[in-house]
Formats: structure tokens, C-alpha cells, sequence
């Protein structure tokens, strides 16, 4: 085991050990902060979650974006023995207030930018992380009286984190993640990525989802820097990544996309670009591949603390479309028809190990989800002979036309490899004749019938889409999922 259990927080034991270096740097100009003094900083908003919700232990939420603050919330909680709850701040009020009374939250913290929405939706006590009248502020800015408790200990089985879901398939759904979980994929993280001391990892996504969460429960472990830079542009990112020697960075398609059509030449410094959160189109990868932009792969989500699988650029060479082997100690197994799969068939990705959730907040989900073998994904795939995965799409997606199964996202992986395509999405429509009928929306400098020609070329007869729509852009998600029912919508006028 990496840790001793039960043990204490992370950070008690990463400042203990490595006090000196540096923990965290803010992008945009607002200094560096040790590990030394994120302990000390921890201390005091620990002490104010104490004060703030009168020693009760519910679960901390959040209403904070992207910012250095967020690391001094999730370790605080965990000093406190406490869950912490970062919440989508870009969601619906109605949707956040039934988030936190799932949640049973004692506090919510918020920000400047989030204050009238946190009083608006808040059924605990608030507290902003900027206003300097008391609360958390006062001990973010290091006003606050020395705190005095000694850290509890934790088992492995403590919830450390509730994440909701992107909501992509449906409502978000509130995953609870321990201290295990966490270790286990920081742990597991490292065994592919590899961790060096003087690592800086970029974080530009929001801090609400796994992608932008993990990298600080990481680099607590490895002892290494996040830089964290709230909003993500071309220009400023691709500088924030030469200015602070970063070594890693974690983007999603979509903005990779950006950073290489903007002519981003990374700097030597740069090691792994962890690229997931979504389907990524090969030429994406071969394009990072050609500019000698460390490209890796990755398939994860929240019910595993992240990763599941990833590909490295050194073995990229012929399999520029596979997120790679399952990490160490995570199986997947392909299930197709209830039945475990061979290679190259495709079923539903099950996935089991360590880094897996013990479960929603809504045990009807959780029972849903489990079978004896393992966390059922949703997700559409297939693996080669030496255990590289491949994400088709996602189980729902499947279109069922004439009685012929199409994966809508194979479909859509198709299309977005045609020249001036940039994005695409596939959904089945009820037809009379046909039951359903495949459709896609389609971004980029192309036309419906060039679309429908090159898909002929490329598919089989019933995977062409019978209806093809050209648009500026994909509806999404608060997440920046893409929004299937409003694909539908679209395609259907
Ligand atoms: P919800 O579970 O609420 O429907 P969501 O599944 O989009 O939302 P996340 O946990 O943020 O919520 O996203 C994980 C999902 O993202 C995976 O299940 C998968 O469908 C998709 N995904 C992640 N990485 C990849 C990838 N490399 N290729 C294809 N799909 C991916
Ligand atoms: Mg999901």
C-alpha cells in the first residue's frame, strides 16, 4: 500500500515530508504557494469549516470554479474527515438545490462570481472564499486563529469526494469517491504516466469534474506543482504551459483541437498531454503525434476516480484511435449479450478494481449500474489481442434502423474524418418505415451530400445517415457533453 491505513490526510503527510516545494501556482500572475504554506492555509479553513457548520461533519459543497482555492477545500475536508462536494457552477438552480439536498450538505462555499447563486440555492450555511468578513475568507487570507485539532484519521473507506456525473445520458449523478479511490488512481496514474519530482500539471478544466479534480489529489501524493489557470484560451494557455515550465496537462478534444489549429509547438518541458473527457478523432492525434505533442489517449470518467485506460506516445505507432491498455489493477471486461467478449467484438465496457466507486448517492442507481461483474459504463467498446481498448460510443446510442444495429458513435467517428469536418454528432429518429433512421449534425466547412458520399465510401448501406444537417455548432451540456435530445430537436426541424 502506498499509505498507511487507516491514515491521515494526504497533505499532512506530503508537507511533513517535502515542505519546501512548490504546491500550487496561480497562471495568471498570483504567485506560488508551498507545500508548507498550503498546510498552514488548510489549517485555518479547516478551522473555519468547524466554526462555520458548528462541528457538524455533513459533506462540504462548493460553488467555486477552477482556482487555487479548491486544493485548500479538498484538503481541508479531508483533514476534517469531511466529503468534499465541488458543484457545477454553471447548472440550473433547480438542479444544484436538488444536488445539495442529496448531498445533505452543512456548508456551501462559494465565490465573488457565485455568491447570489449560492444564497439563491443554499439550504446550509454560506461561506465565500473572497469576501474577507469572516467565515472561510478570513482564513484564506491567513487572519484566522491557529487551528488547534489534530487531523482525524481516515480509513480508506472515507468518502473523500462527492462529483456529479456530466449528465450527458441523464440527470448528473452524485458519485461518492474515497480516499481509496483516490489513492488508487494517483497510484495507478503514475505506474503509466510516470511522476518526476519537479512535475507541473496544468489544470484549465473545470475543477468540478474529474479531469480537473484529480490532478490535485496527484500531485498532494507525487509532491509536485499544479498550475492552475481559470480560463482556457489558445494564446494564454500555450503560454501559461512555457512560462511555468509546466510537464502535463490534461485537455479535452476539443480544446486540443484549438491549441494545434493555433500552431501550438510545445515546449520541451511538456511530457504528457492527457487527452480524454470525450471521443478524440484520430487525425487529432496524429496531428499531436506529427508536432511531437506528447499525445495520451485517455478513457475515464467519474465512477472511477478518472483514468481507466490510456495510450502513451511512445506506442501510439500503429493504434492512433486506441485510449490504450487498462491501467494497473483495473480490469475491463467486454460484455456482450451478458457474456464476456473476444477481441475485436464489441459489447459494454465493465470495469472493476480499486478505483471504482462504491456507488452513487441514489442506491437505485447504484444497484442499477453493478453486476457481478463490476461497474457497468454504459459505454460501447471492443479490445485488441494485447488488451488496447477502444470507445466506440455509448450503449444508448445504439440506433436500431430496419432491424440493423448502428453505433451512432462509430457512425460519428466516420464523419468527423472527413476533410473540413471539425465535430459531429449521430442519433437515431423515429421513421415510420425504418423504425429509426440514423441522422447526424455536422460542424465544419462541408455539405450534406459530400457528407453522405464519403460515409457511403467508409460504412456499411445502413450506417449512412439518411439525414445530414450542417450547424456552426453542437448544442452541449453545461459540462460541454453534447446535448443528445437537443440533436434530435435540431435534426427533427
Ligand atoms: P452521465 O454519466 O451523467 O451521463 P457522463 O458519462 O458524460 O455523464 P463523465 O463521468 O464526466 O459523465 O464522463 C465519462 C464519459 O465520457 C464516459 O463514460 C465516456 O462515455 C466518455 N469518455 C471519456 N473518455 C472518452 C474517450 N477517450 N473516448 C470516448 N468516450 C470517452
Ligand atoms: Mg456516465
Amino acid at each position: 500500500e502506498p499509505v498507511d491505513w487507516p491514515a491521515r490526510d494526504l497533505l499532512t503527510h506530503r508537507a511533513a515530508t517535502t515542505p519546501e516545494r512548490t504546491a500550487l501556482v496561480a497562471a495568471d500572475g498570483g504567485g506560488e504557494r508551498s507545500y508548507r504554506d498550503l498546510d498552514a492555509a488548510v489549517d485555518s479553513v479547516a478551522a473555519a469549516f468547524e466554526a462555520a457548520t458548528d462541528g457538524e461533519d455533513g459533506p462540504i459543497a462548493a460553488l467555486v470554479d477552477t482556482r487555487p482555492a479548491v486544493a485548500q477545500l479538498l484538503h481541508a475536508a479531508m483533514r476534517t474527515g469531511r466529503t468534499f462536494a465541488p458543484l457545477n457552477v454553471e447548472l440550473a438552480p433547480e438542479t444544484l438545490r436538488a444536488q445539495l439536498e442529496a448531498l445533505d450538505a452543512d456548508l456551501l462555499v462559494c465565490e465573488r462570481e457565485t455568491e447570489p447563486l449560492a444564497a439563491d440555492v443554499a439550504d446550509c450555511p454560506v461561506a465565500s472564499v473572497d469576501e474577507p468578513t469572516g467565515g472561510v475568507a478570513a482564513q484564506l487570507e491567513g487572519t484566522a486563529p491557529e487551528w488547534d485539532l489534530a487531523p482525524v484519521e481516515l480509513s480508506r473507506d472515507h468518502t473523500a469526494v462527492i462529483l456529479f456525473t456530466s449528465g450527458t445520458t441523464s440527470e448528473p449523478k452524485g458519485v461518492r469517491l474515497t480516499l481509496g479511490n483516490l489513492v488508487a488512481s494517483a497510484t495507478a496514474s503514475a505506474f503509466r504516466l510516470g511522476t518526476l519530482p519537479g512535475d507541473r500539471w496544468l489544470v484549465s478544466l473545470p475543477t468540478y469534474h474529474m479531469g480537473g479534480l484529480a490532478p490535485f489529489v496527484r500531485s498532494a501524493l507525487y509532491g509536485t506543482a499544479v498550475v492552475v489557470q481559470r480560463e482556457f484560451t489558445p494564446d494564454a494557455t500555450a503560454r501559461a504551459m512555457d512560462e511555468h515550465g509546466v510537464t502535463g496537462v490534461s485537455l479535452v478534444p476539443t480544446m486540443c483541437k484549438r491549441l494545434v489549429d493555433a500552431g501550438w509547438v510545445p515546449s520541451d518541458a511538456l511530457r504528457v498531454v492527457l487527452l480524454g473527457g470525450g471521443p478524440a478523432a484520430p487525425e487529432l492525434v496524429e496531428r499531436c503525434l506529427d508536432r511531437g505533442i506528447p499525445v495520451c489517449p485517455t478513457y475515464g470518467m467519474t465512477e472511477t476516480a478518472s483514468q481507466i485506460a490510456t495510450a502513451l506516445p511512445e506506442t501510439a505507432g500503429e493504434h492512433r484511435d486506441t485510449v490504450g491498455q487498462p491501467l494497473v489493477s483495473t480490469t475491463v471486461t467486454v460484455l456482450a449479450d451478458g457474456d464476456p467478449a473476444g477481441p475485436h467484438q464489441r459489447g459494454e465496457l465493465v470495469v472493476s478494481g480499486p478505483t471504482v466507486t462504491p456507488g452513487y448517492l441514489d442506491e437505485e442507481a447504484t444497484a442499477a449500474a453493478f453486476s457481478e461483474w463490476g461497474f457497468h459504463t454504459g459505454d460501447l467498446g471492443y479490445r485488441d489481442e494485447d488488451g488496447r481498448l477502444w470507445v466506440v460510443g455509448r450503449v444508448d446510442d445504439r440506433i436500431v434502423t430496419g432491424g440493423e444495429n448502428v453505433a451512432a458513435g462509430a457512425v460519428a467517428s466516420a464523419i468527423r474524418a472527413l476533410d473540413g469536418v471539425e465535430d459531429a454528432a449521430v442519433v437515431g429518429l423515429p421513421d415510420e418505415e425504418w423504425g429509426q433512421r440514423v441522422a447526424a449534425l455536422v460542424v465544419g466547412a462541408t455539405d450534406p451530400e459530400t457528407v453522405r458520399d464519403h460515409c457511403r465510401a467508409e460504412l456499411a448501406p445502413h450506417e449512412v445517415p439518411k439525414t445530414v444537417r450542417v450547424v456552426d455548432e453542437l448544442p452541449r451540456t453545461p459540462s460541454g457533453t453534447v446535448d443528445r435530445d437537443a440533436v434530435r430537436r435540431l435534426l427533427r426541424t
